[in-house]
């Protein structure tokens, strides 16, 4: 298999939205939905690639924001979300109570699970529960990729002061289920830039 993975990051908060491809079957998936969906849509559509689902690290409002207007483009396909923070999803109840905002509510939402492969097309992904930042957050693996949403960035973690927040989980979870990958695995995050576990576990002040 052959991955190809590229983001789109909205002007407003710097979400990454991410297109991860299977370059042999076409086959590809979203991840994360940012405020700009007509970037991602674009992208999309220049990749000429089928999206099988959307998956979604967790449901802060810059991660869902575009989701309506994804499906809109490619259809009624899996959304898939830890079953902690489902009912964002299927009732359109905001992730906070510290903000209003919400989404309309999603069909065809579907469960990541802890351990178990997420199957996308040709896609296969290892759901890691990495909570903290928000009870249902997830790094998603696939290969030398891990995609961590809001619990690990390049030099910092998560915020952890919401009231739904975990700070000894965000960091359990950091500690226990990314730090103890290779090194080289690299890290795709919900903001920012990329950067490698090795990097992080070196050089990130948050984890020494
Ligand atoms: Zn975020």
């Amino acid at each position: 298999m052959s991955i190809r993975i590229e983001a789109t990051a909205d002007r407003q908060f710097g979400t990454n939205s991410y297109l991860v491809e299977d370059e042999e079957t076409k086959d590809a998936v979203i991840i994360d939905a940012n405020l700009e969906p007509g970037l991602m849509i674009d992208l999309v559509g220049r990749r000429e690639v089928n999206v099988k689902a959307i998956l979604l690290t967790h449901t802060d409002i810059d991660h869902v924001a575009g989701l309506s207007a994804l499906i809109a483009e490619v259809g009624s396909i899996p959304i898939a979300v830890h079953d902690q923070e489902r009912h964002v999803l299927t009732e359109g109840k905001p992730l906070r109570r510290e903000f209003g905002a919400s989404t309309a509510p999603i069909e065809n939402v579907v469960n990541l699970v802890e351990g178990e492969t997420f199957r996308a097309g040709s896609l296969d992904f290892e759901v890691l529960h990495t909570p903290g930042h928000s009870p249902g957050g997830v790094t998603l693996k696939i290969e030398n990729n891990l995609f961590t949403g809001d619990a690990l960035f390049a030099g910092s973690i998560g915020r952890s002061d919401f009231a739904n927040s975990d700070g000894r989980a965000l960091l359990e979870g950091i500690n226990t289920k990314l730090l103890s990958q290779p090194d080289e695995l690299v890290v795709y995050s919900g903001h920012g830039p990329a950067t490698t576990i090795g990097r992080e576990r070196k050089t990130n002040p948050f984890l020494s």
